[in-house]
């Protein structure tokens, strides 16, 4: 007999998570917005103003997440072709 544990996230407010996220992405990069709309150019998340750090809604959570482990992947592949290159 098996007990199949799912990952269930309904309910769980984790603001945590956000703020871990939030921080990843001001350290990848200084969030770019046009000066009037609080969403940054780059990542495509919303910022806490347009001076301010990133502040990706819950919605954005996933997709931040998946946006930042695409930079990493990419820069993974380009640190690899350009060794293979030389
Ligand atoms: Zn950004």
């Amino acid at each position: 007999m098996t007990t199949i544990e799912h990952a269930d996230t309904d309910g769980v407010d984790a603001p945590s998570d956000a703020i871990r996220t939030a921080a990843r992405l001001d350290e990848h990069h200084a969030p770019e917005t046009n000066g009037w709309m609080a969403v940054c150019r780059r990542c495509g998340m919303q910022t806490d103003g347009p001076q301010g750090q990133h502040l990706p809604s819950e919605r954005q959570l996933v997709r931040a997440n998946a946006w930042l482990d695409g930079q990493a992947m990419n820069l993974r592949i380009a640190r690899l072709t350009s060794g293979r290159n030389s």
